[in-house]
This record gives C-alpha cells, sequence and structure tokens, in this order.
C-alpha cells in the first residue's frame, strides 16, 4: 500500500480495513509498516514529531499505525512489523562489518533494496499467513521513500501475481470553484508509473461524494480498470471504514486480481454489533484526560481508541475532554473537574506538567471521582499520596527529582547502568498477578493478566508498608522481579493506577476489561452526581 498527493491520509485505516475484510472471510492476515525515516524506531521521538509511541507486546516501540492494525484485526504485532531505514541501515552495515559483502561495493540498489525485500517478506515466510498487508511510509515522490518504492517494483516481477498495489491519493475540493479536482490523483499515480509502479487499486480519499464519471475518468487515466478505483468518504468514525470499502468491494477486487477464489460475505456480525452500538448509544459519559499533550489529537491515540471501545460496550457516547496539566492549579481545579464522570492521568515523560497532575490527583482522590492512573500517572498518584497523605512533602521520583529525600518513585536496578536511550527501557508485555479482592482483578476477571510496559522507573517498594498501612494498596505485581505494577485506594470508589499501559490491548472486538470497568465506575458516579448524561 503506497500513498500519493499529501499525508494523513490514513494509509493505516484502509490497510486495516482491508486486513478485517479479509479475515473476515477467514483468511489469515497481518500487516506491517515501513518507515522512511533514519530513526531506528519511534521510540526516542517526542508526540510533537510522531503521535504517540506504541508498544508491541515482544517490547517494540512503534508507529502508532501498528495500533490500529490490532485494534482493526485483533492480531498482536511484533518488531517485524514495523522496520525503518535507520532498521535497514543498521542491519546491511552490521553484514559489511561483519564481511558478508566481502570484496563488494555496498550500494543502495542491490543491497539495500534486497534488504527491505528480505524484511517485506519476512512475515509472509513464516507461514502463518495468507496475505501480508505492507504500508509504505510517506508519499511518492518523497526522496526518502525511493529505495522502498524500488523494492516494491522489484517485489512486484518476483511475486507475479502474488503481489498488488493499493494507492491512495487525495482529491481535493475546491470551495470556490465548487469543485472536485483530480489532477493531484492523476500526477501521483505518473509518478508511481514513473518508478515502475503500476497500481492495481486506487483509494481516493475524498471529504465529498466523487461522482461515478469522475472514478471512471482517473481509472481512464491512470491505467486502472474501472471497478478498481474505489472512494474514501470521510465517515463519523474510522471503525465505519471496513464497511464503506466492502460497500465498493474493495476486498473482492484485492481477492479476484490476486486470483484467490472466494465466495459468500465476509462474516462482520461482531463488528457491526459493535458499530450498531457505537451509533445507538445516547447517554454521554463524560471522561477528563489530564496531559501535557493536549493540543495534538495523536499523542494520546490507543487511550483515546480504548476509551471509545470502552463507551460503547457501557451503551455511552465518549465525550472526552483533554484537560492541559500545565494549566491545572489549585485555584482552577474545581471548576475544571467538577462535571465529569471520571479521570485518566496521562503517561508521560519529564517535569513538564506534572505538578498540575499532582493537583488534578488532590482533587481527584477527596472527591472519590473514579480515577485511572497510567504509567506516569500511576507514578504521580504514588507521589501524590506520599505528598499529601504520608506527609513527605519532598516526595518525588528521581525523574523529576535524582535528590529527593524521599524517592517513593525511583529508577529501576536494571536501569541504572543504561547510558543508550533508544530501546532500552523496560518495554514490552510482562506478567503480573493481581490480589483477589482487587478492583483491578474484579476488572478482569482473573488474577494473572499479561500487559505491556514502557518505563525505567517504578514504585520503590522500601516504602511499601507506609503506603499500605495509609491505605493505598500495591495490588498487582510481577511475579518474578516483584516490580509493583498496580496500586489502588480500596476504601475508594475506583482510584487505580498501572504501571504498565492498558490501552494498548484493547480492540474492537477485545476492549480492555479495566477501561470497561472504570467507565462503569464513572457512569454510577456520574449518575449518583446527577450529571446530566444527555449532553
Ligand atoms: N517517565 C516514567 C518512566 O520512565 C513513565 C513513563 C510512561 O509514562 N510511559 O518510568
Amino acid at each position: 500500500m503506497t500513498g500519493g498527493v499529501v499525508s494523513s491520509l490514513g494509509k493505516g485505516i484502509i490497510a486495516s480495513s482491508l486486513a478485517r475484510l479479509l479475515l473476515s472471510r477467514g483468511y489469515r492476515v497481518t500487516i506491517q509498516k515501513f518507515d522512511p525515516y533514519i530513526n531506528i524506531d519511534p521510540g526516542t521521538l517526542n508526540p510533537y514529531e510522531h503521535g504517540e509511541c506504541y508498544v508491541t507486546v515482544d517490547g517494540h516501540e512503534a508507529d502508532l499505525d501498528l495500533g490500529h492494525y490490532e485494534r482493526f484485526t485483533n492480531i498482536q504485532t511484533t518488531r517485524a512489523n514495523n522496520v525503518t531505514t535507520g532498521r535497514i541501515y543498521q542491519s546491511v552495515i552490521d553484514k559489511e562489518r561483519r564481511g558478508d559483502y566481502l570484496g563488494k561495493t555496498v550500494q543502495i540498489i542491490p543491497h539495500i533494496t534486497d534488504e527491505i525485500k528480505r524484511n517485506v517478506k519476512l512475515l509472509g515466510n513464516t507461514g502463518d499467513y495468507d496475505f501480508v498487508i505492507t504500508e509504505i511510509g510517506g508519499t511518492v515522490g518523497d526522496i526518502e521513500s525511493t529505495p522502498f518504492l524500488e523494492a516494491v517494483r522489484q517485489l512486484r516481477w518476483e511475486l507475479g501475481r502474488n503481489a498488488l498495489c493499493v494507492h491512495l491519493t487525495y482529491v481535493p475540493y475546491l470551495k470556490a470553484a465548487k469543485e472536485l479536482k483530480t489532477k493531484p490523483t492523476q500526477h501521483s499515480v505518473k509518478m508511481l508509473q514513473q518508478v515502475g509502479i503500476q497500481p492495481d487499486v486506487l483509494v481516493l480519499r475524498t471529504e465529498k461524494e466523487i461522482p461515478p464519471n469522475m472514478l471512471r475518468k482517473v481509472a481512464q487515466f491512470c491505467n486502472v480498470s474501472p471497478e478498481a478505483v474505489t472512494q474514501s468518504l470521510d465517515v463519523p468514525t474510522i471503525y465505519q471504514v471496513p464497511l464503506m470499502m466492502h460497500a465498493q468491494k474493495l476486498d473482492e477486487i484485492v481477492l479476484e486480481k490476486m486470483g484467490v477464489p472466494y465466495e459468500g460475505e465476509p462474516d462482520l456480525k461482531r463488528w457491526n454489533n459493535f458499530l450498531d452500538k457505537l451509533k445507538s448509544a445516547e447517554k454521554v459519559v463524560r471522561i477528563g484526560l489530564v496531559g501535557k499533550y493536549v493540543e495534538l489529537q495523536d499523542a494520546y491515540k490507543s487511550i483515546n481508541e480504548s476509551l471509545s471501545h470502552a463507551a460503547t460496550y457501557c451503551d455511552r457516547r465518549l465525550k472526552l475532554e483533554y484537560i492541559h496539566s500545565e494549566k491545572l492549579t489549585n485555584s482552577n481545579v474545581d471548576e475544571r473537574l467538577r462535571g465529569l464522570d471520571g479521570v485518566i492521568i496521562a503517561p508521560g515523560f519529564g517535569q513538564r506538567g506534572i505538578e498540575g497532575k499532582f493537583v488534578a490527583l488532590k482533587w481527584c482522590r477527596e472527591h472519590d471521582i473514579p480515577t485511572l492512573g497510567i504509567c506516569l500517572g500511576m507514578q504521580c498518584m504514588v507521589i501524590e499520596f506520599a505528598r499529601n497523605v504520608l506527609g513527605l512533602p519532598e516526595a518525588n521520583s528521581t525523574e523529576m527529582n535524582p535528590h529527593t529525600p524521599d524517592n517513593v518513585i525511583d529508577l529501576m536496578e536494571e536501569q541504572k547502568s543504561v547510558s543508550n536511550m533508544g530501546g532500552t527501557m523496560r518495554l514490552g508485555a510482562y506478567e503480573c498477578v493481581l490480589l483477589p479482592d482487587s478492583k483491578a482483578a474484579e476488572a478482569y476477571g482473573t488474577t494473572t493478566v499479561k500487559e505491556r510496559h514502557r518505563h525505567r522507573f517504578e514504585f520503590n517498594s522500601d516504602y511499601r508498608d507506609r503506603f499500605e498501612a495509609a491505605g493505598m494498596k500495591c495490588v498487582g505485581e510481577n511475579p518474578a522481579t516483584h516490580l509493583v505494577e498496580v496500586v489502588e485506594l480500596p476504601d475508594h470508589r475506583w482510584f487505580v493506577g498501572t504501571q504498565y499501559h492498558p490501552e494498548y490491548s484493547s480492540t474492537v472486538l477485545d476492549p480492555n476489561p479495566l477501561f470497561i470497568s472504570f467507565l462503569n465506575a464513572a457512569i454510577t458516579y456520574g449518575a449518583e452526581q446527577g450529571h446530566d448524561d444527555n449532553n
């Protein structure tokens, strides 16, 4: 899958939708993303650069599109599903140093392109999949994408009918002329043809319905069969896109062009159930998300989506309010948080905005409002409790103040020898054992869970007895290392902090139980408080 004209057209959503349709027809499918930047992975990028950093079960810091892949397909991705130019070059340079190319000049073609092709085929070679959808990041024409497109060109020759190119473009609507314009699409297909790739299927992203004659014109100019020119119109929810693409037979076109026999319709019963619930929910649940990246809609993508899954299954419409932690003070907190049904304290790094999180947490704790702290949010729960309940006013994380006298959150032992920043956090899924009578165990319906992590700092167990005596219980820990993974205030209606990120594992068909439990508590609280649940 390639993209043209502009970025951010939602290639990941189209790839995920096609995967959903093929899965619902009984095929085994996975999706991978190739990012043309030189970073080894997005773990070192801040959210302003690239939105949220997603984490796979095997501990890879990945592009946020992998989150979409998992939420649409219910299939867990791994390190092999996200490869950057940096990884490709690193591997080629390592081979060169080892002497694998001894005597030869190492070049972009064939060595870099061969390494790209090897990675493209890696997942397919496992034998676990019938289809591997490969999303090429960036836009056709970018200097950085050129080696990837050359690899795609070669692969199409090697694989014949077993390879197919879906190209996503944009059809702008010019208000002044009151016209949709297909010229940028024609140009971007030309550019693709110039590098030797003829797209088989076009998906035209548009804000206004494209009339059939215009689609036919695009087919004619771009050498694509008319039925294979489809459009992706703006829809109220991304989860509707598979249905919209199915209505235009995207799945059938792909199967036909690849010579794969098919019959009948994809089984989208559970998917449709979810959509029906999403559309028919009338009452709202109002959640506040306290963080420092409120102006970026992609920074907390997985939390946002997890909440939307959970709200849907609780028959509610999610109203998510982003609350800027840097602007939260003791004098405005009441006005900002009152009226919410529940509050989430966001993950994060560094000092900026952290004091606002303490302000929010104190208010939430004292008003007994359902509260979920995630990663840094959980660490803030611990610090706020230490400062205001244990009477340790200078309690902190050594991340924020290395000289704090009360390091209730401290660097993990295994991190003390780490000096490289990339890929060295505690990453990926770890087991967590929950106390049977905890809110978390009740939510999951089990006492052993596996959730994903991304952190360097951790609850300092030297303080555990003092916290527990004062009412903050450590209800979840890693069975091997005894690291504290979940804290709770059992005498509160729902006040839970997780060192792990439950948002990475929530999917449309399998919403994360902790978010469901949190929202149920929020709904009950809202009703008790007499919050208006209609708007
Ligand atoms: N900064 C904290 C740590 O490294 C929390 C990380 C996070 O919220 N993902 O431990």
